[in-house]
C-alpha cells in the first residue's frame, strides 16, 4: 500500500497544506518517504506478531509529523527514519490499534458508546476552536467525540498566530455552557486519570492498550466486545 493511495483515501497532507495553523506548524516538516537499514529491525519485530500480518510499514523523513509515528489508511504504519525506539513494542502496538480503529470503525463506535463517547459533527463546534485544532492523522477521519453527552476534547495550538507543532493543549469544549475549559472535567479524570493523549478517545484507548502484553487481533476483538 502506498502513501499516494493513503492520500487519496484521507487527503491528510493536502488538508494540512490548506489550513493556516496546520501548514504553519508544519512549515519545517517534510512529508516524504525515506529509508534506512533500521527498517529491517522493525520488520523483524513485526514478523513475530500475527497482528502485523497485513500491515504496510513506511519510513518517513525524520521531520514528517514532527517525527511522531502514526498511521495512514488503510493499513500503513509510518515511522520516522531517524527512529530507534527503546520501546519498539509499545510504539508498534500503539500504532496497530489505530489501524484496527481504521478498519473497524463501527465496532469502535459501539465500544466507545458503551464508555459514554459519541462521535459528533464539527458543526457542533465554534469555528474559533476548529481553526486552532492540530490535525492528527490517526483521528483525522473521525475527529470529534463528545464525552458524557457534554465535553468534546480538542488538541489546540497554544498560539494560533504562531502555531508550533509540539505546543498544544487539550481544551475541553463544554457543549452545555459553550465554554472551553483548560482542564479535563472531573468525570473524565475519575475514569481515565491523566491519560497521556486525552485529545481523542482513539488515542486514549491506544495508550491504554499499548501497555498490554503483545496481543492478537482476536484479543482486540474480545476487548472491544467487553462492554
Ligand atoms: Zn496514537
Amino acid at each position: 500500500m502506498s502513501l499516494e493511495t493513503a492520500e487519496s483515501l484521507d487527503n491528510f497532507v493536502s488538508s494540512c497544506t490548506n489550513d493556516y495553523c496546520n501548514s504553519v506548524a508544519r512549515r519545517k516538516c517534510l512529508y516524504l518517504q525515506d529509508r534506512n537499514t533500521y527498517i529491517s529491525v522493525i520488520e523483524e519485530f513485526m514478523s513475530k506478531h500475527s497482528i502485523f500480518d497485513n500491515i504496510s510499514l513506511v519510513q518517513l523523513h525524520p521531520s514528517a509529523e514532527n517525527g511522531y509515528p502514526h498511521t495512514r489508511p488503510p493499513n500503513i504504519i509510518c515511522i520516522p527514519s531517524s527512529a530507534s525506539f527503546p520501546e519498539l513494542k509499545r510504539t508498534l502496538f500503539h500504532e496497530v490499534v489505530h489501524i484496527h480503529q481504521r478498519n473497524n470503525p463501527d465496532l469502535w463506535a459501539s465500544f466507545l458508546q458503551s464508555k459514554d463517547w459519541v462521535e459528533v459533527q464539527k458543526s457542533e463546534l465554534p469555528d474559533r476552536w476548529l481553526e486552532r485544532c492540530r490535525y492528527n492523522p490517526d483521528t483525522f477521519l473521525h475527529p470529534f467525540w463528545k464525552y458524557k453527552n457534554r465535553y468534546i476534547p480538542l488538541p489546540l495550538f497554544i498560539n494560533p498566530h504562531m502555531p508550533l507543532f509540539h505546543e498544544i493543549e487539550v481544551g475541553w469544549y463544554d457543549t452545555v455552557t459553550g465554554i472551553l475549559e483548560h482542564s479535563a472535567p472531573e468525570v473524565f479524570t475519575k475514569k481515565y486519570g491523566t491519560n497521556r493523549q486525552s485529545e481523542h478517545p482513539y488515542e486514549i484507548y491506544a495508550v491504554l492498550l499499548e501497555e498490554y502484553p503483545a496481543y492478537t487481533e482476536e484479543f482486540l476483538n474480545v476487548y472491544l466486545s467487553n462492554r
